[in-house]
């Protein structure tokens, strides 16, 4: 049984809870651990959702990192990791220069945002991406480079929801993950994910949303077994009265039916194993 989420988000950028909440949470399910894992840098959501700040700052990043010290002491029963969801910034030299003084035990990196367009914002945001690139697969061509670039960078240990590109896309009413053109960008981003050695996340998310199922699908998630890419487990929890381990058994199941015997924690950037049991 999976006993850990490595991303969760708090009042801090913009989920609900606050780090005392969430934890207590956490540990009231049983849970063996979870990282905090804030959306930062601030600000990089601009223009494209009207100037809303729901990523952190460095000042607030830090503080949050001497309060879960604090945390710590307090629930000796649940480990608490450091962390961030590492924004896809252009020039990402930026975000190694803003991140390398904090003290954080995990980094997820998470492209929410590219060329100006807020890909998961909204279902009329996404659809934006067709006028905007010419095409859903120019759109989703830079999403996946995006990506790429991001894992290159050496700044984040994990990548979250993959193909979140495909969050409005129920019942595939706007692509067929099995159209030559999606595959295609998919296992290219893969082959170079496992280059660089970074772990992907299965996510809970999806679950969620319209499209109504784990990140990223199970043909990916077994290609990128085949890839021998790691993997990390996140809940992406953001609200009041969600579960913080909530779908921790689908994505047992999608573990185990790609071929995993084990998923990855990290602790001071550092991963550890911990199997399937
Ligand atoms: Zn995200
Ligand atoms: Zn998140």
């Amino acid at each position: 049984m999976i006993r850990w989420t490595l991303h969760t988000h708090t009042v801090v950028s913009d989920g609900e809870l606050t780090e005392e909440e969430l934890v207590r949470g956490a540990s009231e399910e049983g849970l063996e651990g979870l990282a905090i894992t804030d959306h930062y840098p601030y600000p990089c959501y601009p223009v494209a959702v009207g100037g809303i700040d729901w990523a952190t700052s460095h000042r607030a990043l830090a503080l949050q990192i001497k309060s879960i010290e604090y945390l710590r002491s307090r629930y000796s029963d649940i480990t608490i990791l450091t962390g961030a969801e590492a924004e896809f910034v252009e020039g990402l030299n930026v975000l190694e220069r803003w991140m390398h003084d904090l003290d954080l035990d995990f980094v997820l990196g998470g492209v929410h945002l590219v060329g100006g367009w807020a890909l998961d914002w909204s279902e009329e945001e996404f659809l934006k991406g067709i006028t905007h690139f010419g095409s859903l697969e120019s759109a989703f061509a830079r999403y996946f480079e995006a990506v790429e670039e991001l894992a290159d960078s050496g700044i984040v240990d994990s990548i979250a929801h993959l193909d979140v590109v495909k969050k409005y896309n129920a019942g595939e009413r706007y692509f067929s993950e099995r159209s030559p053109w999606y595959p295609e960008l998919v296992e290219r981003c893969l082959r170079r994910i496992s280059k660089a050695n970074v772990a992907i996340e299965v996510s809970t998310a999806g679950l969620r949303k319209p499209v109504g199922s784990l990140y990223p699908s199970g043909w990916i998630l077994k290609e990128a077994r085949e890839l021998g890419i790691e993997v990390t487990v996140g809940t992406d929890c953001h609200k009041m009265g969600e579960k913080v381990g909530e779908g921790l058994d689908r994505a047992e199941e999608a573990l185990r039916s790609a071929g995993y015997e084990r998923y990855l924690v990290f602790r001071g950037r550092k991963p550890e194993e911990v199997l399937l049991t």
